[in-house]
């Protein structure tokens, strides 16, 4: 009944099984949701994020793994239930602490950290004290705040402009980067873009065509190029991201972009991993 109330498109739907399953694979993941995060069962993975010019590391994105009896849950398998209600918030500061944690570490141990951005779901918008909240955790860490950048989801279907607007100047003002992310995958938003002072535009992969011979991909890389070019007149940051052949990797090079995340170069992974690159990572001083 529900879903048919609030599917748009249709007025009724016919009961399925399947329906049944997933309401109640969907119980089963909130139902264990808090006592895991209580054990701490998700884990930080970071990847990578490359600078073209010189392909050494620029960064890194933190991505959520849950390791559950044994298994390791993928983002995908829970993250879009926990959005349905404020678990997901729990997770995200969750996250931005263990983060926090490890940049921390990085550099009481001397090593060359980089900027990792965090994502943050639009559940948090409603929260009044969502700045507060998310420079407490920081600075409880005395992470100074250019090693940290947040990532929003680009949907302009739930968009609330002035919880949007609020969180993004303030963290501007406090040196925090912000970043648009995915941007491309739903209705993206030009004004979204050009009334808020966002630092980056992530540019979601499926602007990126998989074969590059393929006479289908002009239109795709046309507008990935003047998504590109638009970005940086304006001032913002270019990272495209889900890079994963060395023919997408010219195309960027080849239209100005020179900062990409993706399988190319490395998977998300543990942090001991990630910790070896840091050593090997040059400084830039
Ligand atoms: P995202 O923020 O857009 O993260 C990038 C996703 O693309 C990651 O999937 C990453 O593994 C994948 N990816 C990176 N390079 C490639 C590539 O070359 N090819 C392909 N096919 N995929 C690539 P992952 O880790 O499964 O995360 C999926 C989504 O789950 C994330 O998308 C993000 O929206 C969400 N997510 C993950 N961790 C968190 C979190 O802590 N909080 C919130 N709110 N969302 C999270
Ligand atoms: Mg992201
Ligand atoms: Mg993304």
């Amino acid at each position: 009944l529900n879903i048919a109330k609030n599917t748009k498109t249709v007025e009724y739907i016919f009961f399925d099984k399947k329906l049944m399953d997933k309401l109640e694979y969907a119980k089963k993941i909130e139902s264990m949701f808090y006592k895991a995060l209580e054990n701490e069962e998700f884990q930080v993975y970071f990847q990578p994020k490359i600078s073209l010019n010189n392909y050494q590391l620029a960064g890194a994105e933190a991505l959520c793994r849950w390791f559950h009896n044994g298994k390791i849950l993928p983002p995908d398998s829970f993250i879009p239930i926990l959005e349905q209600s404020k678990a997901i918030c729990f997770l995200d500061f969750y996250m931005l602490e263990h983060t926090c944690m490890n940049i921390r570490k990085w550099l009481d141990r001397g090593l060359n950290a980089v900027k990792v951005s965090v994502n943050l779901s639009r559940r948090n918008l409603g929260d009044m004290d969502l700045l507060d909240n998310i420079l407490r955790i920081i600075d409880k860490y005395s992470v100074p705040h250019k090693y940290i950048e947040i990532e929003l989801t680009e949907t302009a279907v739930d968009v609330n402009f002035d919880e949007l607007k609020k969180i993004v100047l303030g963290l501007q003002k406090e040196g925090i980067s912000t970043s648009v992310d995915d941007f491309g995958m739903g209705y993206s938003s030009l004004s979204l873009i050009r009334e808020l002072p966002w630092n980056v535009l992530k540019i979601d992969k499926s602007f990126l065509p998989e074969d590059m011979s393929d006479k289908k991909t002009t239109q795709k890389l046309i507008m990935l190029k003047h998504v590109v070019a638009m970005a940086q007149d304006i001032g913002l940051e270019c990272i495209v991201e889900g890079i994963e052949t060395i023919d997408q990797i010219k195309f960027l090079k080849e239209n100005n972009c020179f900062l990409a995340q993706g399988f190319y170069f490395d998977k998300p992974m543990p942090v001991r991993e990630f910790e070896d690159k840091l050593a090997k990572n040059p400084s830039k001083d």
